[in-house]
């Protein structure tokens, strides 16, 4: 087999996570905080625009980059939030086709991309697979952005800086002093910062800054699966400041001979979601980070989360997070171990996406585990 399997597969460990879902498919009801996604189902009026157009027959392919009313209505906010006059925009399959799209129009065998540790997986396997070098930088414990690390990672083959905030694994939220800083940064080397802010909605202690407010020579992505608990609907935007807009129009190729489009009626339905207010899921999701928090925070160490639905918390001294991991999963309790996020094996991520109930009883076997 291995003659035929290509090498690039070898570059790609899924093995961290399926051991958890492996041991996961051995359990009866279990407390279940490994989930990436909201427990709310899309709203109503979403599905409707959803059946709507696939009833009207808004069913072929869009065009490659995007519906062309659902890219303006985009522009529109960006030009907003954000202040770029004509931003360049592409509609993608998910956040996920968008960093594959980025990383396949940007990366050369060699290249150095700077990473936050802990990090979102995809990154690191993304890099790998295209023979780009992944550069970890330590942001443990507090999972703030560690700027003088990145500012010494900079070599000259330094191509891009990923930013991830609300954070997946860590619920940590970059503040404005932060993200300014790490603007000033990548100018001084004038590299690209990739920005993914996927759990933008889900921010707690008021508002998360965005880095493409700050830098003109970043990628914003942003996407629907986690705002409007639609992750299987597959989408996602890409968008930069117009003198980048090269790097859309190669991402757009590349996405003409591969995904072709993202899900067409299901951007006639995106068009209604940017309209839709989360606000009501928002103070739910910030009632189940408290919970959390209160719950575990005298027993396990853990930095209080900002946004996202996850915490990123220490398994106790005396084992590695694998081994408590086990332990809690033997006890019905589902969680990631942190060296599926990280180069280090010191924590587990807990997703509190899921009913308070749960998430009490999940505090409750934790707590004796610790
Ligand atoms: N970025 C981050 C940080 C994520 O957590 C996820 C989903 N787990 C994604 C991107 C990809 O999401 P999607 O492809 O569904 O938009």
């Amino acid at each position: 087999m291995k003659k035929i399997i290509a090498d690039r597969t070898s570059k790609i460990d899924a093995s961290g996570i399926r051991k958890v879902f492996a041991l996961a498919a051995t359990l009866k009801d279990p407390i279940n905080f490994s989930i990436g996604q909201p427990d709310f189902d899309v709203p109503e009026p979403l599905k409707e625009e959803a059946i709507k157009a696939i009833k009207a027959g808004q069913n072929k392919y869009s065009q490659t980059a995007g519906d062309a009313l659902l890219k303006e209505k985009i522009s529109e906010l960006v030009k907003k939030e954000i202040g770029w006059d004509r931003p360049a925009v592409l509609v993608t399959s998910g956040v996920s086709g968008g960093l594959l799209l980025a990383f396949m129009s940007l990366i050369n065998p060699g290249d150095e991309v700077i990473i936050p540790d802990p990090y979102f997986v995809m990154y690191k396997h993304l890099v790998n697979m295209l023979g780009g070098r992944c550069v970890f930088v330590d942001s443990y414990p507090a999972f703030q952005l560690p700027l003088e690390q990145i500012s010494k990672a900079i070599t000259s083959r330094t191509k891009i800086i990923v930013v991830n905030s609300p954070c997946n694994p860590t619920g940590v939220v970059y503040s404005e002093e932060q993200i300014k800083a790490l603007a000033k940064i990548a100018a001084e080397k004038d590299l690209l910062v990739i920005t993914d802010e996927i759990y933008d909605k889900f921010c707690y202690d008021g508002s998360c800054p965005s880095i493409a407010n700050y830098y003109d020579k970043t990628l914003l992505m942003r996407g629907f699966s986690k705002t409007y608990a639609m992750t299987g609907w597959r989408l996602g935007y890409v968008t930069v400041h117009e003198s980048l807009q090269d790097i859309i129009e190669q991402m757009t190729k590349i996405q003409q001979y591969t995904f072709v489009c993202a899900p067409s009626p299901f951007q006639k339905a995106a068009m209604a979601a940017l309209d839709y207010d989360v606000s009501d899921f928002v103070v739910v999701y910030r009632k189940k980070r408290d919970l959390i928090f209160e719950g575990l925070s005298d027993k396990f160490e853990l930095v209080k989360p900002g946004g996202a639905f996850y915490a990123f918390v220490k398994a106790p001294a005396g084992g590695s997070a694998t081994e408590f991991v086990e332990k809690a999963i033997a006890n019905n309790v589902l969680v990631i171990p942190g060296n599926v996020f990280s180069e280090k094996d010191t924590h587990f991520r807990i997703s509190y996406a899921t009913s308070d109930e749960k998430i009490q009883q999940g505090i409750e076997i934790l707590r004796g585990l610790a």
